[in-house]
């Protein structure tokens, strides 16, 4: 197994891609580390879950927009499994409206989870992957981020925004043996996209050339190559799963 031995973060796991990603994991071998914000119950189930597959779990309710409990989990990770081989940064939210509707609330609650929380783990994480000459980050973004949606200003820089942290993260720690990698996911069937109305949903699926929506099984396969060892030689790339979706 890829990932025998190691130790992983996933931020906002409890439920959708994050746990798919946890899952994926600890089938092949890794021992995991994960975040949540509210949902306590789906939390401790994937912990019995993880468990099930002869791995280890530890889980933190925390809000990922704050350092200094972002910082005190990953010390007390870093205690635990005394090692931090990768890192998923996952966590995300949408408060999709057009600009002019757009609450300054609804801006900072996006670009805080989304952006100020890959950067607030990618610093905590990075001291150890340093140390040990060795890591992977994977940050979750979106077409969103690449293409721009209309309805998403937030979500779109947010998400674009994980595309430059990759980018020049990448470039200061590859001389360390770290990669830092954005995986830019089209529609996938989660919570965020059950929301959606169903004109919008069979609107999206018209123009996937696939047809579908992603599933998170899927994604957790793809994040899990992308972290792997097998994957050392990409970095600095944004790979996008989409369906065909975005050019
Ligand atoms: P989801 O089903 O809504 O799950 C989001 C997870 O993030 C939940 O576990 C949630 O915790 C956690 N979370 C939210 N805010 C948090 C915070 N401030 N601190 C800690 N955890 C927090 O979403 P998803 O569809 O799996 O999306 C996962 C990632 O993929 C996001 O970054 C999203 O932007 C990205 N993405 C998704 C799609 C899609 O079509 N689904 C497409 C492109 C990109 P609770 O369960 O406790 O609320």
């Amino acid at each position: 197994m890829s990932f025998e031995g190691r130790a992983a973060i996933v931020t906002g796991a409890a439920r959708g891609i994050g746990r798919a990603i946890c899952l994926e994991l600890a089938r092949q071998g890794c021992n995991v580390a994960f975040n949540y914000a509210r949902s306590a119950g789906h939390a401790e189930s994937l912990s019995s879950e993880i468990a099930a597959l002869g791995r280890e779990a530890i889980r933190f309710q925390l809000d990922v927009a704050d350092y200094t409990a972002v910082e005190g989990m990953v010390k007390e990770v870093g205690r635990q499994f005394g090692r931090i081989d990768h890192l998923v940064n996952n966590a995300g939210i949408v408060r999709d409206k057009l600009i002019l509707r757009m609450s300054e609330g609804d801006w900072d609650e996006v670009l805080n989870t989304n952006l100020k929380g890959a950067f607030n783990f990618s610093k905590a994480a990075i001291a150890v992957m340093l140390k040990a000459r060795f890591g992977s980050i994977l940050n979750i973004s979106s077409i969103s981020g690449v293409v721009g949606m209309a309805g998403q200003a937030n979500y779109s820089a947010s998400k674009a925004g994980m595309i430059g942290l990759t980018k020049a993260l990448a470039k200061e720690v590859a001389s360390r043996n770290i990669t830092v990698n954005a995986l830019a996911l089209g529609l996938i069937a989660t919570d965020m996209t059950r929301s959606l109305s169903d004109d919008y949903r069979q609107s999206m699926l018209d123009t996937i050339p696939l047809k579908r929506f992603g599933t998170p099984e899927e994604v957790g396969r793809i994040a899990a190559f992308l972290l792997s060892d097998d994957a050392r030689y990409i970095t600095g790339q944004v790979i996008q799963a989409d369906g065909g979706l975005a050019p």
